[in-house]
C-alpha cells in the first residue's frame, strides 16, 4: 500500500470513530492525518471511557449514545449519565436502527427516547442506519424531531440520500467508499454536495480497500476516504479536507 503518496500535511476531522476500541497504546498513536476526532460511545460500557479519553486531548470531542444493538444498555440510569455530562459532549450518538438485528420495535423506542434527548440538550444526532426498514422508520419519526445530525457511514441508495438532503442530514462516509465494487455509494458519493459530507473511519471497523479485514484501522486512514471522494467528485483533496473539516466543526459546533 503506497500509504507515502497520501502523506502531506493535510489534517482531516476523523468525524467518527471508537478510538477506545484500537488494538494499540493510545499514547504512542501519531494521529498525524488528523486534526479533530469525534468519538462515539454505543453501549454503556464505554459511555465513561470515552469522556475518559476525551479529556486525554482537546482536539478528541466526545458523543454519547447507545447503540441499536445494545438498546437495552439505554435506561434512566445512562441517560441521566449523558445529562449530567451535557458540558463535556458535542452529540448525541451512536443511536440509530439496525435491521440485521431483533426486537426492531425496541430498538425503534430506544431510538426515539434519544431523539427526545438530543432535542431536549439541543445536539446533533450520529445515526446508524442498516437495512431498508430502517430507513422507512427513520424517515416516519425523524419528522417528529426538530433535530440535525450526520447519518454515519452511509450506505444506502440514491433515493435515501435525497431524502436525507433535503432534511439537511449530513451523510458520512467511510472507508467502504474505497471499495472497487461500491459502485452505487460511489455514485451517491459523486451526488452529494461536499457541502452535506463529512469524512470519518469508524476506527477500527470499517478498514479502506487493501488493508484487509483483520487490520486495526485507525483514524489516519481517513486519507484513503478522501482521497477516493477526491477522486470522484475530481476536487483537490485541499477542498475535500476544507470543506468537510467546515462541516464537521459547524454540525459539532467545535468552535465554541
Ligand atoms: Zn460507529
Amino acid at each position: 500500500m503506497c500509504y507515502n503518496k497520501f502523506m502531506d500535511n493535510i489534517k482531516y476531522i476523523d468525524a467518527h470513530a471508537h478510538l477506545f476500541d484500537l488494538n494499540c497504546n493510545l499514547n504512542t498513536l501519531n494521529l498525524n492525518n488528523v486534526s479533530k476526532l469525534i468519538i462515539a460511545s454505543y453501549k454503556e460500557d464505554n459511555l465513561i471511557t470515552t469522556l475518559k479519553l476525551c479529556e486525554t486531548n482537546k482536539n478528541y470531542f466526545a458523543c454519547l449514545g447507545i447503540h441499536p444493538q445494545y438498546f437495552s444498555d439505554y435506561n434512566e440510569k445512562t441517560k441521566n449519565f449523558i445529562k449530567q455530562n451535557k458540558n463535556k459532549i458535542v452529540g448525541i450518538g451512536e443511536i440509530g436502527l439496525d435491521d440485521r438485528f431483533d426486537n426492531f420495535s425496541l430498538q425503534v423506542d430506544t431510538f426515539e427516547k434519544q431523539l427526545q434527548l438530543a432535542q431536549e440538550l439541543n445536539f446533533p444526532i450520529v445515526v446508524h442506519l442498516v437495512g431498508s426498514y430502517s430507513f422507512n422508520k427513520f424517515f416516519e419519526i425523524i419528522k417528529n424531531y426538530n433535530v440535525q445530525g450526520m447519518i454515519h457511514c452511509f450506505s444506502s441508495s440514491l433515493e435515501n440520500a435525497k431524502k436525507m438532503l433535503d432534511m439537511g442530514f449530513y451523510l458520512s462516509f467511510a472507508g467502504n467508499l474505497t471499495y472497487k465494487k461500491n459502485v452505487n455509494l460511489q455514485k451517491v458519493a459523486t451526488f452529494v454536495p461536499l457541502s452535506n459530507i463529512l469524512l470519518e473511519t469508524d476506527s477500527p471497523s470499517m478498514s479502506p480497500s487493501g488493508f484487509g479485514r483483520a487490520k486495526n484501522n485507525t483514524p489516519n486512514n481517513i486519507v484513503f476516504v478522501a482521497q477516493t471522494l477526491a477522486q470522484l467528485k475530481n476536487l483537490p483533496l485541499q477542498e475535500i479536507a476544507l470543506i468537510t473539516n467546515k462541516n464537521a466543526t459547524k454540525l459539532f459546533n467545535l468552535d465554541k
